[in-house]
């Protein structure tokens, strides 16, 4: 029966500014940090009476930039609004938000879903706060305010989403601008980036928004998905029944699989939005806009593109190399300094993330104790056929190891390939010197005995040289 419906979903996504102090005041916006409850807070974040609150330029900024990311349309004047609600997180009995007209306006995310490319319309982001956070134990309920007042982005799409595949890479691909921007580490299970579902049903074909469930408490891209299922066959279970489905709040039970009423439409909250009359609206001017454009970069998306169409690479290399900016901007400047995206792409995946998966102390870019030309340098070599790629690996460790030049590495090991031909011969006649018994076995037909003689001659090179070159040499001179 499910193969009758459509599914139509829209987004509201929460994603918590990475500015240095809270929205309104000059306490620390550190909530992971905060060793203990309420140390980060002051008179302004508790909305004691008559304290003023005063917008952090900041939140502004970062807000634009992300908005930039997003390639959205962003507003040259903005207000804030007060939206009316009680509860315990809320020291006030208000959020100051944006309702009327909001930072940023309206425009589209490119996302690559099962390789394809996909638009998903932004409606607008607003800046708004954060309230603190509830802690139910011993049948009590603990309040921390070390959250309230922090900055928060409100991102809010258009129903444009059609199965569960949209909305994790939408999001995936959110996150991944967030993060390349630097404007939020954008991590779900720490609450940075939090996602109500707005989801309803409708026969194919059909053009109508019918009503909608919003599913919120969902944690991570995988409870999405599951969470997306589950409501999914529900309303489709309704509709066969002949039966209504009400607009309505669930709350998602990731344990037990299962979305439970939170508020229903009979009681919907009326918040009594009005102007916030403490603040004044945000005036932006044609430089600051340009400033912050300047500050986004080439999009995540846009790398992974030009790495599967221009460099033809496979689709994993391309996902890896495109997942986070530091291991995006090592890659390019490699590239940049060798050329050679091919090389580049594989001593970064296979060798280098490799090697700081495993490592404690270097597992950055940034801490890597070599320099990026020392490993254009090593791709040099290989091109130039001085070096193995074998012995390339061997380079890469030593540098990785203790840092260091390539080239005094090269040398200091022996590694580097000749193609003198003295040396090489030289090389020959002394194993055949050191090996009388196995050559005198060889001339009397031991054909099996060569393949020892090759090795020993790799062995007594260090590696550095193609055994075929050997085969020859030898096969010349034992006749
Ligand atoms: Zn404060
Ligand atoms: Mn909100």
């Amino acid at each position: 029966m499910t193969w009758k419906y459509e599914l139509v979903i829209w987004l509201e996504i929460h994603v918590r500014v990475k500015s240095q102090t809270k929205m309104f005041c000059s306490c620390k916006n550190a909530v992971e940090l905060a060793e203990e409850p309420n140390i980060n807070v002051c008179p302004v974040c508790m909305w004691f009476p008559w304290m003023l609150p005063k917008l952090n330029a900041e939140v502004v900024r970062l807000g634009v930039i992300a908005g930039q990311a997003m390639k959205c349309e962003v507003n040259k004047i903005s207000r804030f609004d007060r939206k009316s609600y009680f509860y315990p997180d809320l020291p006030n009995s208000f959020q100051t938000t944006q309702l009327y007209e909001t930072i940023v306006g309206q425009w589209d995310v490119r996302v690559l879903v099962n390789w394809e490319l996909k638009h998903f319309k932004i409606h607008h982001m607003h800046l708004e706060n954060d309230a603190g956070k509830l802690t139910h134990v011993w049948g009590k309920t603990l309040c921390d305010y070390n959250r309230a007042g922090s900055p928060l982005m409100e991102i809010v799409t258009e129903p444009d989403f059609r199965s569960k595949d949209d909305v994790v890479e939408f999001l995936k691909e959110l996150q991944k601008m967030m993060r390349f921007a630097n404007v939020s580490d954008a991590d779900m299970e720490k609450g940075q980036l939090r996602c109500d579902v707005n989801i309803s049903l409708r026969k194919f074909g059909e053009n109508i928004l019918n009503n909608r469930v919003e599913l919120k408490n969902i944690n991570s891209f995988s409870s999405i998905g599951r969470a997306i299922d589950t409501e999914f066959s529900r309303q489709a279970k309704l509709y066969e029944k002949w039966e209504y489905v009400d607009q309505e709040t669930r709350g998602w039970d990731d344990d037990k699989g299962v979305s439970n009423v939170q508020r229903s439409k009979e009681n919907a909250m009326d918040y009594r939005y009005f102007p916030e009359p403490d603040l004044l609206p945000i005036v932006l001017t044609d430089e600051f806009i340009a400033d912050c454009a300047s500050k986004v970069g080439e999009l995540p998306i846009d790398r992974r593109i030009t790495y599967l169409n221009d460099y033809k690479f496979k689709e994993d290399d391309a996902r890896i190399l495109s997942a986070d900016r530091d291991i995006s901007d090592y890659f390019d400047s490699l590239v940049a300094l060798t050329k050679d995206a091919n090389k580049s792409n594989s001593y970064i995946t296979s060798v280098l993330l490799a090697m700081m998966k495993e490592d404690a102390e270097v597992n950055t870019f940034a801490s890597l104790r070599f320099e990026i030309s020392e490993l254009a340098e090593v791709i040099a070599l290989v091109n130039k056929d001085e070096l193995s790629s074998t012995n390339a690996k061997l380079v890469i460790e030593e540098l990785f190891v203790n840092g260091g030049k390539t080239s005094a590495i090269v040398d200091a090991k022996w590694l580097r390939q000749t193609n003198d031909l003295w040396a090489l011969e030289a090389v020959v006649d002394k194993v055949i010197e050191s090996n009388p018994t196995q050559v005198a076995d060889y001339k009397w037909g031991n054909e099996r005995i060569f393949g020892f003689l090759v090795g020993q001659c790799m062995k007594a090179s260090a590696w550095a040289w193609n055994p075929k070159i050997f085969n020859d040499i030898l096969k010349n001179k034992l006749g």
